[in-house]
């Protein structure tokens, strides 16, 4: 046994192998010590291999999923190796059981329902690097294998980040190289899943031919116009899913084309800090895709966190999905109703994928039947609206799609109450099959003969207790108490009963004409069995015939269900229709933040909104940078991060929480929002902001929106001010873009007198009886001073602390440092002046020609008359 797993477990080398003996699929040698760690179970030994112990656990069989889910959600990657032929007919051949790998589960190539997560996509990621002249470009494709989404881009190297963030794969493949590139490298080691690979997976020169083949078609002319990094990328990616899947071809879209600069782009790091999908703690709860999303189907919620991790860049592709919002924001009768359709329409791209790779069930039948039925019953209810907006347009014409014969079809044939699984039989209606019937009818008339023989036995033997029962290993036996057993043993009822086994308190037994009505029963049963089967391969056969049209009606559902839970959101929120062009606009009116207001909500207290411009002032050519000061709690990371949400909800196309909204499309955002120490990559606090700032000063054009929340706090102060001040001036002049500062130094106000498109707002607060009492409104000015007492006093320092503070902080005004740093905006000149003419080299100042003097001067090989004529020439100089 241990020879043949060996040779399967080479055959599968960097996967897990679950080898099934009996009911259990065990783990041996280091796969044990692997599994007994990540799933906390205990590690056996089982034999010898070259005179060393072997380590060995197992996972019961009908417990596997929960074992497997934890696996792949580790990043595990696992083949399930089974026994293919009966344990029986091994033994009648003197041999081990045959077995071999019928799965490879791998994170990114999942269908079952029990190991997906219903409201995320799951994607495998393909990645593919050329090296050109011009800096690294990079091909890449993902897949969903349970919704059939297939798509592909390119990017450059420095962009890569931002693009994993975005796709969020569960898996990606690279090449073994890529791998452990010191560039790529640890960018591709952050991901959840990742799995290097042979050169030859990520082929160029047979890359087209393998899609072709995939796809069944002759040239790439009708797919996608691919570029060739593109198309190594997915051909790489189908290559994977070929080989998880053993062979078979799970149906995918053909690849769908995505335009670099099509979507906002947003790096990981503003991701995180603005809480996108999940909490900086990890929750989804409490994350901005929590707060909006109303979807009430999972293929919808899939949809939503694509839209928001991808918002638009086209003005009218966004204009048309408000518009859709906008029909029903204004109907909500018929939004609820089409809601409640919706609800009872089940996740049909993923029964389609399963049945599609024959890992489907009855159920999966069904959700299909009912998803077909739904969008008639969508269907007429669209009708209602005078006027249907494109994207329903194009909604409502895929959920036409779908012949209504299938539907009727499964209708005739599904039963009410459906098992799980096929095998378990029982699925299929009567009167469906009439072969089926009457194999069903003579399964149960046996079982009444079997009823008819208990009440004979019982007479003929006057026993009154005896009775015929059913198990898996006796199959059907009479049983009678002990106190009866030997009766039954002697003669004359030992002629008709055949002794099988005693128990404690029971006499088993057996009879000929039992034996032959049991094969009647099992032969009947089997054969309703494989009709039923026959009735499934048909069924989900023409499931697969009609898949694509299947799969348009599935996305048009989740379009709808978007559309509908953006229009209940904006209603039952307040929201707004944005105006979206490609100005340099950026004026919100009564903007509020979507998450805090929610949570304010809850509470029973008022959300204070706040306007924000950053325009074009008239005349100019870039938008204005808002400078915002105001004491510590008053609200000036809502208020930053709430315009960054404006931006980004208006982009994927959402009404936005405001008064009125008018923003031109913003290609990037940025933003350096709080900070954590990232300990898990050695560093501190103060270095993971000077690194993410370095990225915006270094990146952000005039399309940019950016929001810096208190940079340089993490240094000295006049270090974290200096670097304050001297990135507000980059802003202004190098990047031009539009931006939101928040800042603790009110020194920086003093730069609005030289920057004009710097502006300066504050946060107002109010003092109260020697307490600070926030007013959470946004307005022009700035605050005279940061309360950082009162704040800790809130807090609940001691007061002998707090009066302390308060004592050192007097004797510090004294001294009063704004004064010196406010005439610094008078006396340097701006850095960015200085630093954007360096086509003319600079003449070297005073100083420099001095040092130059003195530093030519060679002291040894002079006179003591040289030297001192020297000398005369050096403070000439000055
Ligand atoms: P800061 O960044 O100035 O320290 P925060 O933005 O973290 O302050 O806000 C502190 C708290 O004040 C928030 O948790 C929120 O509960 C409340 N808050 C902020 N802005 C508002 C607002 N506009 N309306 C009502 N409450 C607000």
């Amino acid at each position: 046994m241990m020879e043949q797993y060996h040779e399967i477990k080479a055959a599968n080398l960097g996967l897990l192998l679950f080898y099934r003996m009996g009911d259990f699929y065990e783990l041996f040698f280091d796969d044990a010590e692997v599994a007994s760690r990540a799933l906390g179970i205990t590690l056996t030994k089982r034999g010898k291999h070259l005179g060393q112990d072997i380590p060995m656990c197992g996972v019961p069989v009908e417990r596997a999923d929960d074992y497997l889910h934890r696996l792949i959600a580790l990043g595990h990657r696992v083949a399930v190796c089974e026994q293919t032929e009966d344990p029986a007919a091994a033994r009648a051949r003197k041999s081990v059981v045959r077995r071999d790998v019928v799965r490879l589960i791998t994170p990114g190539t999942l269908t079952e329902d029990t190991l997906l997560d219903a409201r995320a996509n799951n994607y495998l990621l393909a990645i593919a690097r050329a090296k050109a002249a011009g800096g690294d470009r990079i091909g890449l494709a993902w897949i969903d294998i349970s919704t059939s989404e297939f798509i592909v881009t390119e990017c450059s190297g420095p962009e890569l980040a931002a693009t994993l963030a975005r796709i969020n794969p569960n898996e990606a493949i690279v090449t073994d190289a890529l791998y452990s590139d010191p560039e790529y490298g640890p960018l591709l080691r952050e991901l959840a899943a990742v799995t290097p690979l042979t050169r030859d997976v990520f082929d160029s020169a047979t890359a087209e031919r393998r899609l072709c083949d995939y796809f069944a078609v002759a040239t790439m002319d009708g797919l996608a116009a691919m570029s060739r990094l593109e198309a190594t990328a997915a051909a790489a990616c189908i290559t994977y899913v070929e080989r998880t899947q053993l062979g078979k071809k799970p149906p995918l879209s053909p690849p769908s084309r995505e335009l670099s600069g099509a979507t906002m782009a947003i790096d990981p790091a503003t991701r995180a800090n603005l809480e996108l999908t999940r909490t900086l703690a990890g929750e989804r709860r409490g994350s901005l895709l929590d707060a909006i999303d109303c979807t009430v189907t999972a293929a919808g919620s899939r949809l939503l966190a694509q839209r928001l991790a991808a918002p638009l860049t086209d003005a009218e592709a966004i204009a048309h999905r408000l518009d859709a919002v906008a029909a029903f924001v204004a109907e909500p009768m018929l939004r609820d109703s089409l809601r409640s359709t919706l609800r009872a329409a089940p996740d049909m791209s993923r029964a389609l994928a399963r049945l599609s790779v024959g890992r489907g069930g009855p159920r999966d039948l069904a959700a299909l039947r009912d998803g077909v039925l739904a969008a008639d019953d969508a269907l007429a209810q669209l009708g209602t609206l005078a006027e249907l907006p494109q994207e329903i347009r194009a909604a409502a014409a895929a959920l036409r799609r779908p012949s209504r014969d299938l539907a009727q079809e499964f209708s005739k044939a599904l039963a009410e109450e459906l098992p799980l699984q096929k095998r378990d039989g029982g699925f299929v209606r009567g009167n469906y099959l009439p072969a089926l019937d009457e194999a069903r009818e003579l399964r149960d008339a046996s079982r009444q003969v079997v009823a008819a023989m208990q009440a004979r036995y019982a007479d003929d033997t006057g026993i009154k207790t005896l009775k015929i029962r059913h198990n898996n290993v006796l199959g059907y036996f009479v049983e009678v108490t002990a106190q009866h057993g030997d009766r039954l043993m002697t003669a004359p009822l030992n002629a008709t009963f055949i002794h099988r086994q005693t128990l404690a308190g029971q006499v088993r037994f057996t009879t000929a004409e039992l034996g032959e009505i049991e094969a009647k029963i099992a032969n009947a049963g089997e054969r309703a069995l494989g009709l039923e089967l026959e009735v499934f391969e048909q069924l989900a056969a023409m499931v697969i015939a009609a898949g694509d049209d299947l799969r348009a009606a599935a996305q048009a559902f989740a379009l709808l269900d978007v559309t509908l839970a953006l229009a209940k959101l904006a209603a039952d929120d307040n929201y707004v229709r944005p105006e979206v062009d490609s100005s340099l606009a950026f004026a919100i009116e009564g903007g509020r933040h979507p998450v805090v207001e929610q949570a304010l909500k809850r509470d029973g207290q008022p959300f204070i909104a706040n306007a924000c411009d950053l325009s074009p002032a008239p005349g100019q050519q870039s938008g204005q940078i808002w400078l915002l000061t105001g004491p510590n709690m008053a609200g000036k990371s809502t208020f930053l991060r709430q315009n960054a949400l404006i931006a980004l909800l208006a982009q994927i196309g959402s009404f936005v929480p405001a008064s009125r909204a008018r923003i031109g499309i913003v290609d990037r955002l940025f933003s350096r929002v709080g900070a954590a120490d990232d300990l898990a990559r050695g560093r501190s606090t103060f270095m993971v902001e000077m690194v993410e700032t370095a990225v915006i000063l270094n990146q952000a054009s005039d399309r940019a929106l950016v929001i810096l929340d208190e940079i340089g706090r993490g240094t000295a102060t006049f270090d974290g001010l200096s670097i304050a001040w001297a990135a507000i001036e980059h802003l202004h002049e190098a990047n031009r873009c539009r931006a939101l500062f928040a800042t603790h130094y009110h020194e920086l106000t003093a730069l609005s007198s030289k920057l004009p498109r710097l502006f300066n707002a504050t946060v107002r607060v109010k003092e109260w009886h020697g307490e600070v009492v926030f007013l959470h409104e946004v307005m022009p000015g700035s605050a005279d001073r940061s309360y950082g007492i009162q704040v800790a006093k809130l807090a609940g320092l001691p007061p002998s602390v707090i009066s302390r503070a308060k004592a050192v902080l007097a004797k510090l005004e004294a001294n009063d440092r704004g004064q010196s740093v406010r005439a610094l905006a008078d006396d340097l000149p701006l850095f960015a002046l200085t630093a954007r003419a360096p086509a003319e080299p600079a003449l070297p100042s005073e100083a420099e020609q001095l040092i130059e003097a003195v530093r030519g001067l060679h002291p040894d090989e002079m006179s003591p008359r040289e030297a001192l004529e020297a000398l005369y020439a050096l403070q000439a100089k000055l």
